[in-house]
């Protein structure tokens, strides 16, 4: 039996000395231009502040009083374009020779914060007296658990419906494991429970007007984080072929038990991932890290479309990763008995911008050639799974089946329903989730707080 630890856990984060010595770099401006640079206001200029001044329970404070994922999202926010981009250091350093000086390791300095918590036994918020309303979550991923979270706190009674085994969303069922651990998650998740929150897993709603009927038993309040859970095909008629896998069943498969089956198939085997975003780069990682003999990252765009963070390309470069850019896949080709043996592709050139803001990829007529492959992953998208709007069909969608909401309350077009996350905004991150559970959260008591005056 192969060993598996390394793929399933993180890295170590700062140590004590790390993170203070990281916080005493801090410039402690006036302005607090990092704290303006998070989406989810957890306040680093805050934390950090206090870290320098060696306040720790009180950094500790302000994260989790801000932001209940505050350990996620310091471990998987992009701060390059988010908070750290914004930091005055760094902005100081483009008059410095490289290597001079950087942006803060905001993240960083957040799990490490998150951490010293845990292992200390140092809890932030206690349980309130919960005598208010009762509000369903539909969805635990970052966005239902940052608003259980939120109202939990205010003294309402929160359950938490998640269609899977396990809680956490895209954390628990899509990210690499040696991105972000189960073992963190579980205690970032502990710190909800401890709230009260209750958990239904293995519960999915759907069938007609699934999420409508809530208020009709009795909930007050509905907020929709379901997510995305359909990866986009390369061909919407496809047949299955034995060695074509999804982005979301084969990143599922490494996180719910089918770990050692999936590493056999992929082991010695020549992969190819289609796609050029965060969710490619970690199909493209595991492979490499599950022993792929080569793996292949099929894109139809060039370097610098790439919708994935740069460091993320360039941690799957030194893994040993295979670019093949300014190339579209058209087809797949298979042996005598439906097993993939290739993608039949075409070469293509950047053409004119195009409604992405991107150079568009313009095929090169009579350039088409085939790739060997034995397993070819499509991380091409994420959409929202084609039953979804059976189950709130009162809930204005848009034609990608998308909820529309209100961007400041998460309001939908039904009363007493509020949706935020992926399944609103497409494709996102961590900390923007978190941020629309925040203000759904304060929209619904809000709504509550109307219902009652009535
Ligand atoms: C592979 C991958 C890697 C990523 N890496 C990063 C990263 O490094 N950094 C970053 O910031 N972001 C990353 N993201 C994006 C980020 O994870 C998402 O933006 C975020 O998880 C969205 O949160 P959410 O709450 O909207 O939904 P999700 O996390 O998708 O959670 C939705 C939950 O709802 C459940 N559900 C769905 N339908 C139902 C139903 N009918 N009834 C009950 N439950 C239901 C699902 O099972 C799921 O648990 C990544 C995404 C993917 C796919
Ligand atoms: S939540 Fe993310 S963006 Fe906000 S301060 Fe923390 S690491 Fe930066």
């Amino acid at each position: 039996m192969r060993n598996f630890d390394t793929f399933n856990t993180m890295k170590k984060g700062f140590s004590f000395s790390q993170a203070v010595a990281e916080a005493d770099r801090c410039l402690l401006c006036h302005d607090a231009p990092c704290s303006k640079g998070c989406p989810a206001d957890t306040e680093p200029a805050a934390f950090i502040r206090k870290l320098h001044l060696k306040n720790i329970t009180g950094a500790i404070r302000t994260i989790k009083e801000n932001n209940i994922l505050g350990g996620a999202c310091g471990i998987l926010c992009p701060t390059d374009r988010l908070c750290e981009k914004e930091c005055s250091a760094m902005l100081k350093s483009k008059n410095l020779p490289d290597g001079e000086d950087r942006a803060i390791r905001i993240g960083a300095i957040q799990r490490f914060l998150i951490e010293y918590a845990w292992d200390t036994g140092f809890r932030v918020l206690k349980k309130p007296e919960q005598n208010r309303e009762t509000v369903a979550m539909v969805g635990s991923g970052p966005g239902g658990l940052s608003c259980a979270a939120e109202l939990a706190q205010a003294g309402y009674r929160v359950t938490v419906f998640e269609a899977r085994p396990e809680p956490g969303g895209v954390l628990r069922y899509g990210v690499a494991p040696f991105r972000f651990d189960e073992t963190f998650l579980k205690k970032e998740i502990g710190d909800i429970q401890a709230l009260g929150v209750v958990f239904k897993c293995n519960t999915r709603i759907e069938g007609e007007k699934g999420a409508e009927k809530l208020l009709d038993e009795g909930f007050s309040a509905v907020f929709l984080a379901p997510g995305l859970w359909k990866a986009t095909p390369l061909k919407p008629d496809q047949v299955p072929i034995d060695g074509l896998l999804s982005s979301v069943d084969y990143l599922a498969s490494l996180r719910d038990g089918r770990l050692e089956q999936t590493a056999s198939q992929i082991e010695g085997k020549t992969v190819a991932v289609i796609g050029g975003g965060a969710v490619a780069m970690d199909c493209v990682e595991t492979a490499v890290k599950l022993g792929a003999r080569d793996v292949y990252l099929v894109y139809r765009r060039s370097y610098l479309q790439m919708p994935a963070e740069e460091k993320e390309i360039q941690s799957t470069l030194a893994g040993g990763l295979h670019f093949l850019l300014l190339n579209q896949p058209l087809d797949y080709f298979t042996d005598a008995d439906n097993r993939m043996a290739g993608i039949k592709m075409i070469r293509t050139r950047l053409g004119d911008v195009d409604a992405s803001g991107r150079r568009a990829p313009v095929e090169i007529p009579g350039s088409e050639w085939n790739l060997d492959a034995d397993i070819v992953i499509e991380a091409i998208g994420n959409q929202a799974e084609d039953d979804s709007p059976n189950w709130y069909p009162g809930v204005e969608t848009g034609a990608d089946k998308r909820i529309k909401a209100n961007p400041e309350t998460g309001e939908t077009s039904i009363k007493g329903i509020f949706a935020g996350g992926d399944i609103v905004r497409g494709p996102s991150l961590v900390v923007n989730a978190v941020r629309d559970g925040k203000a759904a959260a304060l929209a619904i008591q809000q709504y509550l707080n109307k219902q009652e005056e009535r």
